[in-house]
């Protein structure tokens, strides 16, 4: 690494624990008890990752521990099926208009008996139907599979919290039969809510989730296996769903203060990503009312601001980041 590349990445270096050291302190936020083992969580937990989008990794405190995913499986969930089904035959099930409410509200869009969009979890459930119905007995291995190699290790279900949510999951089996009812998704509802349980409870941790968002940001391959993961024409896609509908009904004023696509899951991640530049993934499982890490949240507020990466920041300094170190 040449000197100014390595200032480059010490100063970057520096930044993510200073985030660190300046929300520790914030112990704003419930962690979910709905799920009820997702209540064992410990709340203090707090981890920070960023990864460029050449492989560089920056991380700090809790950064290994891990959690479930939750809902940031929704948007590799939905690339997978985009590619499986192409995107006009995705579209006959499901929508890309931020619906505006909670992430379980039980609502299909007036006319098409669509689920809104992919995010929410009525159509995180279609999407996960869809990749059943095309893998049908080997949709959890490719799921877990691709999920891994977006990550850069072999990843595992957290058991306990998969029978949890199994055992618990009524609103979202009301969900699926709503959408069965409408003819939304193929019979088989049953496994594609158990596809979805399972897809939610994958472990991760903050460095999984930057990797993946890494992967993201350079264009669907991962950068530090260089496994080309993800169709580089569905990558556009997903990224446009995550900055519209990523941070539940709190997505227009996303998009507003940190301007980047992102995915936040009840279990306490967030991971935003920055096109061709970096990812950056945060831990802490005391959400916000809607559902969001509240550390998280402000993590993503202040990098976005420190960073300048704000996709309508005139000054966008992120999108030279990388130049920066060339
Ligand atoms: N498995 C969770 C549920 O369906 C995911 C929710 C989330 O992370 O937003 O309720």
């Amino acid at each position: 690494m040449t000197e100014a590349r390595q200032e480059r990445s010490d100063w970057l270096q520096e930044l993510v624990e200073s985030m660190y050291e300046k929300h520790a302190s914030n112990n704003a936020g419930e962690v979910a008890t709905y799920i009820p083992e997702l209540g064992k969580a410990n709340p203090d937990d707090f981890g920070i990752c960023v990864v460029t989008a050449d492989g560089r990794i920056h991380e700090t405190g809790e950064s290994d521990k891990t959690f479930t995913i939750q809902s940031i499986s929704k948007p590799f969930a939905y690339g997978m099926a985009l590619e499986a089904h192409g995107p006009d035959e995705v579209s006959k099930h499901v929508g890309v208009e931020p619906s505006g409410d909670a992430f379980n509200s039980i609502e299909l869009e007036p006319g098409t008996n669509r689920p809104f969009n992919p995010m929410i979890n009525a159509g995180a459930i279609t999407v996960s139907a869809l990749l059943y119905d095309y893998y049908r007995d080997e949709a959890f291995e490719q799921l877990l599979g691709r999920f891994s190699a977006a990550a850069g290790r072999a990843l595992s279900i957290d058991q306990s919290v998969y029978e949890s949510e199994s055992r618990t999951g009524h609103r979202n089996r009301a969900i699926g039969h709503l959408l069965l009812n409408f003819g939304m998704v193929p019979e088989d509802i049953d496994a594609a809510l158990d596809l979805y349980f399972k897809q939610c409870s994958i472990l991760v941790n903050c460095r999984d989730l930057a990797i993946m968002g890494a992967t993201l940001s350079n264009l669907g391959s991962n950068p530090i296996t260089g496994m080309e993961v993800f169709d580089i024409n569905r990558v556009k896609d997903m990224l446009s769903i995550m900055f519209t509908c990523g941070m539940y009904d709190y997505s227009g004023q996303w998009a507003y203060k940190v301007g980047v696509p992102a995915k936040s899951g009840v279990a306490g991640g967030v991971v935003a990503v920055v096109n061709r530049q970096l990812s950056i993934a945060s831990y802490s499982p005391r959400l916000d009312p809607r559902g969001n890490s509240s550390r998280g949240i402000d993590v993503c507020v202040d990098l976005a601001n420190e960073l300048g990466l704000h996709a309508f920041d005139c000054m966008n300094e992120g999108s030279s980041y990388l130049k920066a170190l060339l």
